[in-house]
């Protein structure tokens, strides 16, 4: 019923005390551990339920404790090892601010990139290298043509808010995004799917993007 109780690592414990939360949300006590299972999940949680840190712990701690085969360094591509998609710009600069106070004094680095805005500053910040990258699907998928970022090193993919990326017409861009993933050598990918409504469509891509998943609705 603490986060103390969820073996997360004592360095993101101590940033989460930092943050002032004492006991995980409905969501984040039984998504988190999931996570950390190695399970593949599909959620069902609004808007201030807590997502963002269901999703944000097990992805740093599990960059913290990992072992990662060493990723290309000085190229013009960055390899990432976590990605989390969100709708808009405004969702993604949350996410990011959120996910860096998480990161704080990790080593595990956080960089968010947005269509509706200059590239030049997020390349820059890219090319300092990133761990885990806060992305839009149509600013990703111009990285991506532009061989700025590979995903062929992604180990933990978060959705958040599916069903508003859909409704928003991002369904071409994800698949696009999640195909690069799918590309040889199969890695092990984690997956979690974070959407307040539980449509046909979600259902789909659930099925499509998720291995053997957890459904959790909170
Ligand atoms: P979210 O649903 O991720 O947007 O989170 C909603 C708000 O709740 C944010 O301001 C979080 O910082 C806050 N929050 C998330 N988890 C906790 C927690 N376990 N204890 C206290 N506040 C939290």
């Amino acid at each position: 019923n603490t986060f103390a109780e969820i073996d997360l690592g004592d360095a993101l414990n101590l940033n989460i005390r930092r943050c002032k939360y004492v006991k995980p949300t409905p969501v984040q006590r039984h998504a988190i551990p999931i996570s950390l299972a190695g399970r593949d999940l599909m959620a069902c949680a609004q808007t201030g339920s807590g997502k963002t840190a269901a999703f944000c712990f097990p992805i740093i701690s599990g960059i913290m404790k990992g072992n990662f085969p060493q990723r290309p360094r000085g190229l013009r591509t960055v390899f990432p090892l976590a990605l989390i998609l969100s709708p808009t710009r405004e969702l993604s600069v949350q996410i990011h601010e959120e996910a860096r106070k998480f990161s704080y004094q990790t080593g595990v680095r956080v960089v968010v990139a947005y269509g509706g805005a200059p590239i030049n500053q997020q390349l820059r910040e890219l090319e300092r290298g990133v761990d885990i990258l806060v992305a839009t699907p149509g600013r990703l998928v111009d990285l991506l043509e532009r061989a700025k970022v590979s995903l062929q090193m992604i180990r933990y993919l978060a959705l958040d808010e599916a069903d508003r990326m859909l409704d928003m017409g991002f369904e071409p861009q994800i698949r696009k995004i999640v195909e690069q993933m799918d590309m040889p050598p199969p890695g092990e990918r984690q997956t979690m799917l974070f959407s307040a409504t539980f449509p046909k469509e979600i259902q789909r891509m659930a099925s499509d993007f998720l291995s053997n998943y957890i459904f959790l609705a909170v």
